[in-house]
């Protein structure tokens, strides 16, 4: 059993030691090495928008639909109805109003020809038949034919190469368009509401509560799809990349899916954690968290906690559910936990670079793992220095990244922003809150 002083403790000169009690990672930080406080302080860059409407910025904008691979799926909102649209026909992309689509990612991390030729894997019956619909149709055929040959260009082939694709060549190339594995839900807004200024962008945390709570539904449909399409798949691996230092190709807000065969090395580590120790995100996160004041919001379904051991400022948001899976919990659970992660967001601006990483029991694993959300701030590069002993400095202590949080919370839920949450002290933080070591499977 990891001992609990070992994790996190404070040497006589204020040097901050942790230890990720599920990864291992050695984290110091060092007094004076300075903090940024949180700041939507627009940067000297950022010039006035030219407004452009429908938005027209970037490739996931909503004026170039045709510039991605066919849509899965969309999200329309009318007469403030939610709904969702699947395999729309090419003709009709543009007769509603996506708040929220679900596409291809051109250039996929695991390809198609790697659930072909490993595991035997071929399109689903729904999704040939769909295949089949969109290249039989006129406008269909052409955004398909379009959208290979900028893959192909861009993947070096010759013009003379592009030229002489042949139908049976395009059905074949495109199927990863219909049937692959990693996929982008992507969000309406390039800008955010009355923006004025470039760096004004829409974040997960400019949307509302409801449209962040739609975009998280929206996510995990698009998980247990990809899950029912492919027999092979054990884990979907979902992140969110906000901004270029944190990964992010286009400033436009967007979630990726990976479908992967196994549940990768940081999964497989939390697996046999939690087999050894049934209750151990209580022991090690939220009531360590309780009884080192790191908790810094919560509600009925979920708790925040500023995370120990990471190589980067990281906010925790913890399912209390007795339901494991993302897809397993009920509306208000999912309503509530997305409450915290919106808040989470919302509290760090739009300007922060950052990757929403999600954890979750797999599939096909019998242990119990609350789904969790980490939310790391990229605000400092690891070094020649982390690279040779392997010990990471983190410039913002957990304690400070609560401090920087708190405020902007009690600001937020002042102007009515956000709600259905407590900060920091009116937190009940009751032992062993999170549920899910009641689960049955
Ligand atoms: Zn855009």
């Amino acid at each position: 059993m990891f001992r609990l002083s070992r994790m996190y403790y404070t040497m006589p000169d204020g040097t901050i030691k942790q230890l990720n009690p599920f990864t291992g990672t050695e984290v110091w930080t060092v007094p004076g090495r300075g903090r940024k406080p949180i700041t939507n302080k627009p940067p000297a860059t950022a010039t006035r928008i030219d407004h452009r409407r429908p938005e027209d910025y970037c490739n996931f904008c909503e004026s170039r639909l045709l510039n991605v691979p066919p849509e899965k799926a969309r999200v329309v909102k009318t007469d403030g109805e939610w709904k969702v649209l699947s395999q729309l026909d090419t003709a009709d992309y543009f007769e509603t109003a996506p708040e929220f689509r679900r596409v291809p990612n051109l250039f996929e991390i695991v390809t198609l020809d790697y659930w072909k030729l490993n595991h035997g894997y071929k399109l689903s019956e729904r999704n040939r038949r769909w295949q089949e619909r969109i290249l039989a149709s006129e406008q269909g055929a052409e955004h398909v034919r379009r959208v290979l040959e900028l893959k192909l260009r861009l993947s070096g082939r010759s013009e003379e190469e592009i030229a002489n694709l042949t139908d049976d060549d395009i059905r074949e190339l495109s199927e990863p368009f219909f049937g692959g594995g990693h996929e982008l839900i992507i969000a309406r807004r390039h800008y955010r509401e009355n923006a004025e200024i470039t760096s004004d962008l829409c974040s997960s945390g400019c949307l509302s509560p409801e449209e962040h709570y739609q975009y998280l539904k929206f996510t995990i449909d698009a998980l247990t799809d990809l899950q029912q399409n492919n027999r092979y798949v054990r884990y979907v691996s979902v992140f969110q990349n906000w901004l270029a230092p944190a990964g992010a190709s286009f400033d436009h807000l967007h979630t990726q899916l990976v479908a992967l065969d196994e549940w990768g090395a940081s999964v497989e580590g939390e697996v046999e954690l939690a087999e050894k120790d049934p209750n151990i995100y209580n022991e090690l996160i939220v009531n360590f968290a309780a009884y080192s004041n790191l908790i810094f919001a919560e509600n009925e379904h979920a708790v925040a906690v500023a995370e120990i051991g990471h190589r980067y400022p990281t906010l925790g948001v913890y399912s209390k559910s007795v339901n494991l899976r993302p897809w397993e919990l009920t509306h208000e659970e999912l309503y509530g936990f997305s409450r915290l992660v919106h808040a989470c967001h919302a509290a760090m601006g739009n300007q922060v670079a950052c990757n929403e990483e999600w954890y979750y029991a797999p599939r096909d694993a019998l242990v119990r793992i609350p789904w969790h959300i980490l939310i790391k701030l990229r605000t400092n590069n690891p070094a020649g220095f982390e690279g040779g002993t392997k010990i990471y400095i983190n410039p913002v202590a957990p304690t400070d990244l609560r401090d920087m949080i708190v405020p902007r919370l009690y600001e937020l839920r002042d102007s009515g922003y956000i709600r259905g949450l407590k900060i920091a002290e009116e937190c009940p933080c009751e032992p062993n809150s999170l549920k899910y070591y009641l689960a049955t499977a």
